[in-house]
């Protein structure tokens, strides 16, 4: 069944495929290496049409893992901004330095030692052997899970399937195609197999699958039940507003979350509205503070909700402190929360 499925993933794959930047062939047939290695950090917690603009610019910039390796932190956090979980933009440098110094600037072709780099885990270092050096790997991203799971109709949260779904996606694996196949589970997953109303109707093997059959396939993969609440944090943050229309903004601390970007003075962020302390800055300023609302923004872990407040301060009383000017805010180096947190003020 496995050998059948496959065969009509291929031929389906060769008139359907998405067209994806880090996917273009070279003369061997199989994807640049260095293009999968940075979408694969790219599209960890980011989607498809989001990464696939940023990649071009990112592609522009330094096209090969040379021109990266060389850049420092700062550089590719400022590019970063807009597509969050920053510890991934510092993996991604931090591996590509590795790469150049102790792999003459080459992608390894073998786990062990892509397993060891920064940021890459057993998903990764499969989707990078698999897809750009064709070998018999097969990643079980969301979308093959999907795919597995309702083929077999497993009715249990993909969560706890893990095991299950990784031993029956064995059988897939292909020797001589795995680039293909990989991605053509990926694009099938995304365009056919699709997380609600999947086109079973339409579906090349829907008479292999179990779901189908048992009219299940809007049902599985099972949801896990047990959805806990997410925490929430406080903060305040300041925005220092001064005669020229700048604003001032300070690095972060180079650990923790936001980690070495730039921020505009906010308190440490708390469990617990009582327990905020006000930021060193704000404590000796007798000019007038004015709250100008509520931002709340989403975490993978929680969420913060900040008040922002706005203060008219003069240049002069505040030297050693780098400015921005408001109309340079939306293309700065800003992280995404700090823009909305100035653009409440402002
Ligand atoms: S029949 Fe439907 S549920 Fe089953 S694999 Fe095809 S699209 Fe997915």
């Amino acid at each position: 069944m496995e050998k059948h499925i496959n065969k009509h993933l291929l031929g389906w794959y060769k008139n359907n495929k998405r067209d994806l930047p880090w996917r273009r062939l070279q003369a061997n047939k199989l994807p640049n290496p260095y293009y999968i290695f940075v979408s694969e950090y790219m599209l960890q917690q980011t989607t498809v049409p989001t990464v696939k603009k940023r990649f071009e610019e990112f592609i522009k910039k330094w096209p090969n893992i040379k021109k990266l390796s060389l850049i420092s932190e700062s550089k590719i956090l400022n590019f970063w901004v807009g597509l969050g979980y920053y510890t991934r933009a510092r993996n991604l440098l931090k591996a590509a330095k590795l790469i150049q110094k102790n792999y003459r600037g080459r992608i390894p072709e073998n786990f062990e030692d892509l397993i060891n780099l920064p940021g890459i885990g057993d998903y990764t270092a499969k989707a990078i052997l698999g897809i750009a050096f064709n070998q018999a790997f097969i990643p079980l991203d969301a979308n093959i899970e999907r795919i597995i799971s309702r083929i077999f109709a497993y009715q249990l949260p993909i969560i706890k399937i893990k095991k299950q779904l990784e031993k029956k996606s064995i059988k897939f694996i292909s020797k001589k195609y795995s680039s293909q196949l990989i991605q053509a589970f990926m694009d099938y997953g995304s365009l056919i197999c699709t997380p609600r109303n999947p086109k079973c109707k339409i579906c090349l093997f829907n008479m292999n699958c179990k779901s189908y059959s048992k009219n299940l396939q809007n049902q599985i993969p099972v949801k896990n039940k047990k959805i806990s609440k997410k925490l929430l944090k406080f903060s305040r943050a300041y925005i220092f507003n001064n005669e020229k229309n700048e604003i001032l903004i300070r690095k972060r601390p180079s650990k923790g979350m936001l980690a070495s970007m730039f921020e505009v003075p906010n308190d440490v962020w708390v469990n617990n509205k009582k327990d905020l302390i006000k930021d060193k800055l704000i404590l000796n300023i007798k000019n007038k503070i004015v709250s100008k609302g509520l931002v709340k923004y989403s975490f993978t872990h929680f969420d913060l909700e900040t008040e922002v407040f706005i203060i008219n301060v003069k240049k002069n009383k505040f030297l050693n402190y780098r400015w921005i000017k408001q109309t340079k805010i939306t293309k700065s180096g800003l992280p995404t929360l700090m823009k909305k947190i100035v653009a409440v003020a402002i």
